[in-house]
């Protein structure tokens, strides 16, 4: 880390965390902290708090927390130093200056886009000389143009195995920071490009920096395509190909599809609204990510089974995030490109206009696999067309459903509808038996250091009366004993601010989600006094017990021993008086 504590210190406290995160997410007040649905996991109800006393936030669905700056690394999917120099941006404040050298020497992440960036630029170079003649034809083939070919950046790779290894060995990196940048694979047989006679597409991501590469093989090589494996700068499973333009779109939706030349022909279309998840299947930070932008999204993946399965799975994880998804019909064309190619961006237009709800889309998708003709199978049928109508908790939204279902399938509404609530509402029942699941079985001392940390932070009047029976030794050694020093000292020199208990920890996001956790331990809410002062009073002779149970591990020799079973004694007469 090249900033000193004071700096960060001084930018964490001039951005107020819950000023920065309701930037971000819709957040309310409820009691001393600020509730809202978590960014970082899919969820209907709030478990994301932010709390303006400690500084710090805290999801008690996924566990994911920290102070602001960990809050942007996260979101922004920043480097520390990227979030920092924003969080300084938005304070007015300016961050002391740091050489390019020191800067590139202390982030591997900012080597690597810049090292993605100068390979973009040879790939490109390389489409358009001599040796590129045969990826340029590829593309001219599908039917792109030179301003296309700019627009998106796309390139080829050499068919020499180690030709872009050579360019940036050239310009001076060492090998491990190539290796790093999953442009070469390195091993004992020597240095070799991940990526050789294939047209390059640069993933570029929102703000407009290349953070990776797919390219395809020519000819019918396998595999088809490969992508830059995940690197400091790259997660696949929060970037979506195409949507740095994708985000400025004027449409009030965007489609999804499968792959890079999908994006392409939409894009070229007049559809610049189109991504694509990057080789992989969309995830629930995709999701998240696309929520940021719309509320709608039209799937468009391709006409085969492959891209059937994969727009069934996707519509649940839109669903979740509260989106209004919907499915586009390509047949008889297998993707957007060849469907566009035939057909012209007007037809395209109207398969969007007419597009299935995704619900009455997987109803059609069901109605394949079942012989309408026979009497058996077609009971079959709408028994499973009912249990899916029955997983619609809202009872308006069932209802809905049932007669657009039952309009679709020509079917009377009232036999379909007392069908659908013989299942009863299985979606409420679902959703009971995760949450179950979830909640994790914390043991007693863990808890109660947990606890009495939180009630002290958040309630600073009881420190005395705490400290009275428990100091700092008597937690668990590392990280818990750690804070516990930290806290304790503040408070007993009364400085009240906690946001820099962060500081030893600024750039370790573990250590801080770990932090926030602890100090949002919590017995539920709308505990009475009496009952927070039985827990305080349980937690302090637990948190004793355990600390002394601990010692007698431990000890060695008579004496100690000796010690030991005295304090025992005390601690089995003490009388927590809490006033
Ligand atoms: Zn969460």
């Amino acid at each position: 880390m090249y900033y000193s504590n004071e700096i960060i210190d001084e930018v964490r406290s001039a951005n107020d965390i819950v000023d920065v995160v309701s930037s971000y997410v819709k957040i309310q007040k409820k009691g001393a902290n600020y509730m809202g649905l978590c960014p970082f996991h899919a969820e209907k109800s709030p478990s994301f708090s932010v709390s303006p006393g400690k500084q710090l936030f805290h999801c008690f669905g996924c566990g994911v927390g920290g102070d602001v700056i960990a809050f942007i690394r996260q979101y922004e999917n920043y480097s520390f130093t990227e979030a920092l120099t924003l969080l300084a941006k938005r304070a007015n404040i300016e961050l002391p200056q740091v050489s390019d050298n020191d800067r590139a020497k202390n982030d591997e992440k900012n080597i690597i886009l810049e090292i993605n960036k100068t390979a973009a630029k040879y790939f490109y170079e390389n489409l358009l000389s001599k040796d590129g003649e045969i990826g340029l034809k590829y593309f001219k083939d599908r039917g792109l143009e030179s301003r296309h070919i700019t627009h998106f950046g796309l390139g080829f790779a050499k068919k020499t195995s180690n030709d872009l290894y050579q360019y940036l060995k050239g310009m001076g990196y060492s090998d491990d920071i190539l290796k790093k940048s999953g442009l070469i694979n390195i091993d004992e047989k020597g240095a070799r490009d991940r990526f050789w006679n294939r047209v390059m597409f640069p993933i570029i991501d929102v703000n407009s920096r290349v953070i990776g590469f797919g390219g395809r093989v020519l000819g019918d090589g396998l595999p088809k395509y490969v992508n830059s494996p995940e690197t400091l700068a790259f997660d696949k499973s929060r970037n979506l190909y195409g949507l740095n333009f994708a985000k400025r779109t004027r449409r009030d939706f965007f489609l999804v599809c499968e792959g890079y030349m999908d994006v392409i022909a939409l894009h070229n279309a007049g559809f610049e609204n189109a991504v694509a998840s990057l080789g992989t299947a969309l995830t629930p930070l995709h999701v998240k990510l696309i929520s940021r932008y719309t509320k709608k999204v039209i799937l468009t993946y391709d006409s085969d089974g492959a891209g059937v399965n994969a727009a069934k799975r996707a519509i649940p994880l839109l669903k979740e995030e509260n989106l209004n998804v919907k499915v586009l019909s390509m047949a008889p064309y297998k993707d957007p490109d060849e469907f566009i190619k035939n057909l012209g961006s007007e037809e395209f237009q109207k398969r969007i206009d007419s597009a299935d709800n995704a619900f009455l889309w997987e109803v059609e998708i069901l109605k394949k696999d079942y012989n309408l003709n026979e009497p058996d199978e077609r009971t079959n049928f709408y028994r499973e067309v009912a249990r899916m109508l029955s997983g619609f908790h809202e009872k308006l939204e069932r209802e809905n459903y049932t007669h657009a279902v039952a309009k679709r399938l020509m079917i009377e509404y009232n036999a379909l509808f007392d069908m659908v609530n013989s299942f009863g509402n299985t979606a409420v029942s679902e959703k009971k038996n995760t949450s179950k699941e979830n909640k994790k079985i914390d043991d007693g001392y863990t808890k109660a250091q947990g606890l009495l940390l939180t009630w002290m932070v958040e309630e600073v009047s009881l420190f005395n009366k705490i400290s009275e029976y428990v100091s700092p030794e008597n937690f668990s050694e590392g990280f818990y004993r750690d804070v516990a020093v930290k806290i304790f000292e503040k408070l007993r020199f009364g400085d009240l601010r906690f946001s820099n208990i962060c500081d030893d920890y600024a750039d370790d996001m573990e250590k801080q989600r770990l932090l926030s956790k602890i100090l949002n331990t919590t017995l539920g809410t709308n505990l009475s006094d009496d009952e927070k002062k039985k827990a305080v009073t349980e937690s302090i002779l637990k948190i004793r017990q355990a600390s002394l149970d601990e010692k007698s591990k431990n000890a060695k020799g008579i004496e100690e021993f000796q010690k030991i079973i005295e304090e025992q004694a005390i601690l089995r007469k003490l009388h927590v008086d809490l006033g």
